[in-house]
């Protein structure tokens, strides 16, 4: 069966592994399960969140998907995108054999701009929306990789990429398309990765957050086994839409209670 695993919250918290995660995706490669990890991070580039992985004794490589990637699968080559977000935008871009441009660096005003990509960054300023704003003014498309609000960190709630793309909208004036979870860009993309057409009755969407990773589990019809070691905790869980199909405290006891 495949299992799709998102990272924060499942794999680590504030960057140290939870406990047992590591030796439960170890278990699941040892039994010849299929596993991608699926993240809405959108900053890192490819090979940085393989290390991420890989520095917990996990072998990441090829087997990641970020929300960059997903956005970067609404790109065609040979096309010219302003990158308003992090290197693993950029990269992604790149890596599909688009131009990538830095809104905040001189280009040429007078050729045209086929998309504006919204990714999280921390340099997001009022110069870069003003040219995002002008390229969607006439004409290009936007995507972003997620429209998550905000974030959670030790200092509380920090404004997430939703926040910077909804400001790029309106100066805009246009819709964002989304490209991460728990939308369709990287559902196609997950499917694409496990060489399959159709779910199978077992597959399965792990996650802490049931917004992006059950209604995941929803676009994939996959199911749904949400874990209480991140952002939702057990009282929340009773109540929550969608429903998950299984409830675990965390990825090793939801492997130990699906493979027995
Ligand atoms: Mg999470």
């Amino acid at each position: 069966m495949a299992w799709v695993l998102d990272l924060d919250g499942v794999i680590w918290l504030g960057g140290k592994p939870i406990e047992g995660s590591v030796e439960a995706v170890k278990r699941l490669d040892s039994e010849g399960e299929q596993l991608l990890f699926v993240t809405n991070f959108s900053a890192l580039r490819k090979a940085e969140m393989e290390a991420k992985l890989n520095d917990f004794g996990l072998d990441a490589t090829d087997r990641v998907i970020t929300s960059a990637m997903a956005a970067a699968s609404l790109i065609e080559p040979g096309e010219r995108v302003l990158v308003c977000g992090g290197p693993g935008v950029t990269e992604a871009v790149q890596a599909r054999g688009a131009e990538a441009i830095d809104p905040s660096h001189h280009f040429d005003r007078n050729s045209s701009i086929d998309a504006v990509v919204v990714g999280f960054h921390k340099n997001f300023d009022f110069d870069r929306l003003a040219v995002c704003a002008r390229a969607l003014h006439q004409n290009a498309r936007l995507i972003t990789t997620n429209t998550d609000p905000t974030y959670p960190t030790a200092d509380g709630l920090l404004p997430g990429n939703g926040s910077i793309t909804a400001a790029v909208a309106t100066a805009g004036k246009v819709d964002a398309v989304v490209a991460g979870k728990p939308h369709q860009p990287v559902a196609k993309m997950i499917m694409r990765h496990l060489g399959k057409s159709d779910p199978a009755v077992n597959d399965i969407v792990v996650g802490d957050l049931p917004s992006t990773d059950g209604l995941l589990a929803n676009e994939l019809n996959f199911r749904f086994g949400l874990v209480l070691s991140g952002v939702t905790d057990a009282n929340t869980a009773l109540k929550l839409n969608p429903q998950p199909n299984m409830v675990s405290a965390n990825l090793a006891s939801l492997v130990n209670q699906v493979l027995g």
